[in-house]
């Protein structure tokens, strides 16, 4: 699923090539994908691109049409991504949700890659976007990371730290691949309670937060003009279960939390403690 700094290095390509672009017509083949109904998707029509941003890990495309300025806020969900394509699809490319075809014959396209349908566009008036309730509900944006006081803040909550962070309420941007590499950084226990974490901990959570920031620069040198399916991250632990840690050697363990596993070094980050799979465990109950 595409994290804070895939969705900011999309947004960067896509509005490089699309700014100044008009549209041609708009298009929402994914019956559930677009939940707006006013303005109509059609509004857009002969109007102009004028330029892509984020707000945490959503896409947002502005647009200037006849009726002011537009916004198309999209929620990739776990599968969706945000593609230009050279030329028109075929209404049957069934992973297009949401088509967008611009007047020099190029299209952008709001494609799923799983089958559960659930990434999502809302067309809305720029002026509210910021009350749109997937945005006014936002924790504060991981990158640039915001100021200790108010990470402090945000974490001081009695939930383990793996849900915390990826919930976007708390704070917006971080995902399941980014958490494992934040609290790696920060050499903190995924299950640690955020209202535990005493002063010099949110410290280092805060200092980890960087890791985003060298992600998008890693994603800058690296992706061309065309961003690829597959994102080169740059991870160092997520997912690397049973091999070294880069920085001290001990194998990497991993266990699920929830649904979610979370990869982690016992000698930096749990005490030297192997945590039991809760999830095995609770099956053999
Ligand atoms: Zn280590």
């Amino acid at each position: 699923m595409p994290e804070l700094p895939e969705v900011e290095i999309t947004v960067r390509r896509l509005g490089a090539a699309l700014t100044a672009s008009t549209v041609e017509s708009a298009l929402a083949p994914g019956m559930v994908a677009l939940k707006s109904i006013d303005p109509p998707l059609g509004t857009l029509v002969g109007g102009r691109v004028d330029g892509t941003s984020r707000i945490g890990k959503m896409p947002v495309v502005a647009f200037s049409t006849e009726t002011g300025e537009l916004s198309l806020l999209v929620h990739l969900m776990s599968a969706g991504r945000l593609q230009l394509f050279g030329q028109r699809a075929s209404l049957k490319d069934r992973r297009s949700r949401v088509l967008i075809r611009l007047a020099d014959g190029r299209e952008l396209r709001l494609r799923e890659f799983g089958t559960k349908q659930r990434a999502w566009a809302k067309l809305m008036h720029e002026a509210t976007i910021a009350d749109d309730e997937m945005v006014a509900t936002l924790g504060p944006e991981a990158w640039p990371a915001p100021p200790l006081e108010e990470l402090a803040t945000a974490l001081d909550q009695p939930r383990h730290l793996h849900p915390l962070l990826r919930d976007q309420r708390t704070i917006a941007g971080i995902g399941r691949s980014w958490v494992d590499e934040i609290l790696w950084d920060a050499r903190l226990s995924p299950f640690k309670q955020g209202s535990e974490l005493d002063s010099g901990e949110v410290d280092r959570l805060h200092d980890g937060l960087r890791v985003l920031g060298e992600a998008i620069d890693h994603y800058e040198r690296v992706i061309e003009d065309t961003i690829p399916d597959k994102m080169p991250m740059p991870l160092q632990v997520h997912r690397r279960q049973g091999e070294p840690c880069p920085r001290c050697g001990t194998t990497l363990e991993a266990v699920f939390f929830a649904e979610h596993l979370t990869t982690y070094c016992p000698e930096e980050q749990t005490g030297g403690r192997v945590l039991k799979d809760r999830r095995l465990s609770r099956l053999l109950k």
